[in-house]
């Protein structure tokens, strides 16, 4: 049996509140973010320390576990996206060296992972 999917819901792939919690939920390819982490985000960037999201470990084993499975979906989404991302670059004939210097890795590496 499939699993029942909760369609109409949205989480935030940093704090994993839902759309529901959250004032705004912002998307990108295979993930989202709400505007309490963009907040966060812009906190680190600009060096100050963040009063939102408490860290990891301010939660339970039970939330934390339950974090799991979105968090690997947004990793597999990720995923997609690059692997999509360097085929159309392949098919444009652009090399391996290339693609390998943009992530920072050898043309071995990248042709590796991706070939
Ligand atoms: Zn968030």
């Amino acid at each position: 049996m499939m699993m029942p999917r909760r369609k109409d819901r949205l989480y935030c792939s940093f704090c994993r509140k839902s759309d529901r919690e959250v004032t705004e939920l912002i998307a990108g390819p295979g993930v989202h973010i709400c505007d309490a982490c963009v907040r966060l985000c812009n906190g680190v960037l600009e060096g100050k320390p963040g009063d939102g999201f408490a860290g990891w470990d301010s939660l339970t084993d039970r939330q934390l576990l339950g974090a799991l499975p979105p968090s690997e979906a947004s990793v597999e989404a990720a995923r997609r996206v690059l692997q999509t991302q360097v085929g159309v670059l392949r098919s444009r004939g652009v090399s391996w060296e290339k693609i390998g210097a943009a992530l920072g890795v050898s043309r071995q590496a990248v042709w590796e992972r991706f070939s």
